[in-house]
């Protein structure tokens, strides 16, 4: 059985823009998924779909063989505690420290409401402190997370997210705002936890370099449908022009 399995899945705005028209792939445990396409072509609201972010239109989304398309309540946030979310302006609370950050990604999960006040037991203190170990910025832990670079605050949500011993890692353009060599950084710790966590991740992308190094099996979008879903290594320029246009230039990020 698929970990998360996605069946005709569509999206309509409330304007009429359909956004998902029609999408079907399934994701195995373990996997690095990278979704690529042109920016419009309906990444984000297919990886907030999966979250249920977005209400699907209609189809179904199967995660570990429950059918979560529409489920409401307790069984969405059981649903999304399993499901760590990544963003491209981090949205951490600026102003705040480090460590205050990771922990408020125990809320989802909190079976209390001390978090809410800032209270948190010496065992959650424990888990963002091994959680900001992972992605090596442990001694950061003081700080204003705004004092931090890009990123190091990239790194700073991805260990928020680990709080919740997430299932499955979803990444939105997780280094759309960051410079190369950041982009690698933070690319890495994703493959590291991926590697050696066993975290399923799916993860949007622009630059082909970057999904050609870590991801396990890409999913092209153009227009709101699947143009393409196999191994990096088979996106040849004749489907990179199908992906992106014949217009487009592959731009190489080092
Ligand atoms: P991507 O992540 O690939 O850039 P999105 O999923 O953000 O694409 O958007 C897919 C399409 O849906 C785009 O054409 C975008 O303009 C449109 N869209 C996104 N959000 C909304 C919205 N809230 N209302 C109407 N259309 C939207």
């Amino acid at each position: 059985m698929p970990m998360l399995s996605v069946s005709n899945l569509e999206h309509t705005y409330p304007n009429g823009h359909k956004a998902l028209k029609g999408i079907s792939f399934d994701v195995e445990q373990g996997e690095f998924l990278v979704v690529i396409g042109l920016s419009g072509s309906g990444k984000s609201t297919l990886l907030r779909c999966l979250n249920r972010l977005i209400e699907p239109t209609s189809g179904t989304i199967r995660f570990e063989g429950a059918d979560v398309t529409h489920i409401q309540g307790a069984d969405l946030r059981k649903h999304r505690a399993q499901i760590g979310m990544i963003f491209q302006h981090f949205n951490l609370i600026p102003r705040h420290s480090v460590e205050q950050n990771v922990l408020y990604g125990t809320l989802g999960t909190a079976v209390t409401l001390a978090p809410l006040f800032g209270r948190f037991s010496e065992s959650a203190k424990q888990q963002a402190n091994d959680a900001l170990r992972i992605v090596g910025i442990a001694e950061k832990k003081s700080v204003r997370a705004d004092s931090l670079s890009g990123g190091q605050q990239q790194r700073v949500a991805i260990a928020r997210a680990l709080m919740q011993n997430p299932k499955l890692l979803l990444a939105d353009e997780p280094v759309a705002s960051l410079d190369p060599a950041t982009s690698h950084s933070v690319m890495q710790y994703l493959e590291r936890i991926n590697k050696e966590m066993n975290t399923t991740v799916i993860c949007n992308l622009h630059f082909l370099s970057l999904v050609r190094r870590y991801a396990t099996r890409v999913i092209a979008l153009r227009g709101g449908e699947i143009v393409f879903n196999g191994s990096p290594a088979d996106i040849t320029d004749e489907w990179f022009r199908h992906i992106y246009g014949e217009d487009a230039i592959e731009v190489e990020i080092r």
